[in-house]
């Protein structure tokens, strides 16, 4: 099978120098394998879009050398495919009707990055005067051997997660009708043929959710790269909420070197004098390291 690999940003802002990392390392990984790059649009959270991001971050994508090999989707006119994978998935779904509030107070029980997870509530079905709210994907007890979910991360190494103890029953569907992006990305990347996913390590607890959908889907498991994220001086991974500043796309040379310093990949720096003569050392450079 030939290689897909993607990029798939969420046009909440401009590019960044952390979703530039990602752009990057999703690139040279496709073009070290001779494979096809894609570009896909995850505009599914309607209120954090901001108008014109995805045109913005297209461009800047093209001013760096990155263009996709094939047409550009946009998941906000995808929905039917989610539909359908949602209700093949039927046996295994429960509407719930909990607010966030209701399930961070009735539960102390959190995963080891933090997160609350859900109690189960709704599993036996909801109260009569209650209203739905989602609708969630119940996971194996922690007892039953497939809770378990391994894989091996290519740059993180062997990762083992159990669903039950670090998630529990996750949301696919809201009520007001938002696809959850943890069932858009992998129909998504199941329909488009991706075989290898790189992105950043701040998905790679997203990573065992999808495979666990993958099996009940029947869809292959694409391979997984996470790479470190672009943090501020706080720690903070960096987006537009941490104050991410906007990429000098006047001088692609220079924010293409540092998104290679941040890889670890290191190039004749001085040898790099334009966009192409970048690519040029450091496709080679990453198929060193990971091929
Ligand atoms: N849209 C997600 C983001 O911008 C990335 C999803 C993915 O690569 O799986 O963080």
């Amino acid at each position: 099978m030939g290689y897909v690999g993607r990029f798939a940003p969420s046009p909440t802002g401009p590019l960044h120098a952390g979703s530039l990392r990602t752009a990057v390392a999703s690139y040279l990984d496709a073009k070290a394998h001779h494979g096809l790059w894609l570009i896909r649009l995850e505009d599914l959270d309607t209120p954090r879009n901001i108008p014109n991001a995805d045109e913005q971050i297209i461009s800047a994508l093209a001013i760096c050398g990155m263009h996709a090999d094939d047409k550009i989707v946009w998941q906000s006119q995808r929905q039917h495919f989610y539909q359908t994978a949602f209700d093949q998935l039927q046996a295994f779904i429960y509407p719930c009707a909990c607010s966030r509030k209701e399930i961070a107070d009735s539960q102390t029980l959190t995963g080891s990055n933090g997160a609350v997870i859900y109690p189960g509530t709704c599993r036996d079905g909801i109260a009569k005067d209650k209203t739905v709210r989602s609708w969630r994907l119940r996971v194996p007890n922690a007892t039953e051997p497939h809770n378990n979910i391994s894989f091996t991360d290519r740059w993180q190494g062997q990762q083992e997660e159990s669903l039950a103890l670090e998630t529990g029953d996750f949301v696919l569907k809201r009520a007001d009708g938002f696809w959850a992006y943890q069932l858009a990305v992998v129909v998504d990347d199941a329909l488009q043929g991706v075989t290898h996913i790189v992105r950043g390590a701040d998905l790679l607890h997203s990573t065992a959710r999808q495979i666990y959908s993958q099996s009940l889907l029947h869809i292959p498991t694409p391979s997984y790269l996470h790479v470190p994220v672009v943090t501020n001086d706080l720690g903070e991974k960096l987006s537009k909420q941490t104050g991410a500043e906007s990429l000098d796309l006047t001088q692609p040379v220079e924010i293409l070197l540092t998104a290679a310093r941040g890889l670890e990949l290191s190039l004749d720096e001085q040898r790099v004098n334009s966009v192409e003569s970048f690519w040029k050392q450091a496709i080679p450079a990453w198929a060193a390291r990971f091929l």
